[in-house]
């Protein structure tokens, strides 16, 4: 019999430093590096505010942010004047808690990619009110990189080379220079909202029942990239890390052995160490693209998050040599750490899992009530 997973609290906002989330283990402090870079310096910082305030290690979360876990209540107003003082926050809460940018780790001083990232920083205040999970992407080096990742306005280049703004959830944007881009971005914030889309809450819901005017869907984006991978990359090396787990005292002795520069935070659960020697391999980090690892998802589950009912990550890393698909296992129907459709979803609820194919955790499951140590993906 189907039964659908236990409905989670699901907050309209994601955490942030000044608005951080109660988990199982404490506050959720999360970090937003301006430009997804962090210069060793702050790396090294963050880390030692990790073991100070925090349970030792860095969530890398699926936006390419930073999370401390584990942090008291009564600590954060310290943390927060740390992390100020580190330059990894906003001053005004609220410009923090809008600024969900991914952008290309491709970018360069100067270049389109991070001219359009000072002028979205300096627009966000003027933006209309809009939820909070609502995020942009600035897929404007190569294109094509960020189409995974989860934005609503969407900055990209067209086949032709040219500028455009695309909704997520529609196949094609509209053409804009580099001069109109911000104002065209104003526009459809406006849009969103005075149609109703605060709502649905993020653009691409709001589209399977309103239409955009036909002249911002012209021009489709460029076709994906080629998928990046851990490996050797121009000035430096890109690193997974397993469920987005950072180790801090690895990755403190990583840029000390290294002498890397900067860290580029990416999609994927992975980052990009520049400058530097290369990293000799280690356990705490994945070093080679076809780890099945990196195709496994699975948030903290039991016992950090209260909405767990199962531990989730022994039982990812045990499935995740098993199969090439992409494989989520999730505390439960929320989906933290994939919030979308994938090939095979685990989704705990009461000591349990339901198994989702070709759905998302909050998708009706094909089978539920599987016992953690049954599971095995022959049978499924
Ligand atoms: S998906 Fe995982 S981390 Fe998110 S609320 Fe559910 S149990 Fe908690």
């Amino acid at each position: 019999m189907n039964a659908p997973a236990t409905s989670p609290s699901v907050k309209g906002w994601c955490p942030g430093a000044h608005r951080p989330m109660l988990s199982g283990d404490g506050l959720v402090v999360r970090v937003r590096p301006f430009r997804a870079e962090l210069s060793a310096d702050q790396a090294r910082g963050l880390c030692d505010l990790a073991e100070r305030f925090g349970n030792g290690t860095l969530d890398l979360t699926s936006r390419a942010n930073l999370q401390i876990r584990g942090v008291a209540e009564a600590d954060h107003p310290a943390l927060l004047a740390e992390l100020e003082a580190l330059g990894l926050i906003d001053q005004d809460p609220a410009v923090e808690g809008h600024r969900n940018i991914l952008l290309d780790p491709n970018w360069a001083t100067g270049d389109l990619t991070d001219r359009l990232y000072d002028a979205l920083l300096s627009a966000l205040p003027s933006l209309p009110d809009m939820p909070e999970k609502m995020g942009f992407a600035l897929d404007t080096c190569r294109g094509g990189y960020l189409r995974d990742g989860s934005a609503d306005f969407r900055f990209e280049i067209s086949d032709d080379g040219g500028l455009i703004l695309r909704a997520d959830g529609c196949d094609a944007g509209r053409p804009v220079t580099e001069a109109a881009a911000i104002d065209a971005l104003k526009d459809m914030a406006e849009w969103f909202v005075s149609t109703g889309g605060r709502d649905a809450g993020r653009m691409a819901r709001h589209l399977k029942t309103v239409s955009l005017p036909a002249e911002w869907q012209t021009t489709p984006p460029r076709s994906a990239a080629t998928d990046v991978s851990p490996g050797a990359a121009p000035n430096g090396t890109v690193l997974g890390a397993a469920f987005g787990k950072i180790d801090t005292t690895a990755l403190r002795d990583l840029l000390n052995d290294t002498g890397a520069e900067q860290m580029r935070l990416m999609l994927g659960r992975m980052f990009w160490l520049r400058g530097g020697r290369a990293p000799a391999p280690s356990q705490h980090f994945v070093f080679e693209g076809g780890d099945p690892i990196l195709k496994a998802h699975a948030c903290p589950g039991a016992p950090f998050c209260p909405q767990a009912t199962v531990e989730t990550r022994s039982l990812a890393t045990w499935l995740a040599a098993q199969t090439d698909h992409v494989l989520h296992v999730s505390g439960c129907s929320k989906g933290c750490a994939l919030p979308r459709a994938c090939a095979v979803t685990l989704v705990g609820r009461d000591g349990a899992f339901d198994l989702v194919k070709n759905g998302a955790p909050w998708d009706i499951p094909s089978q539920t009530g599987l016992a953690p140590d049954t599971i095995s993906l022959k049978d499924l």
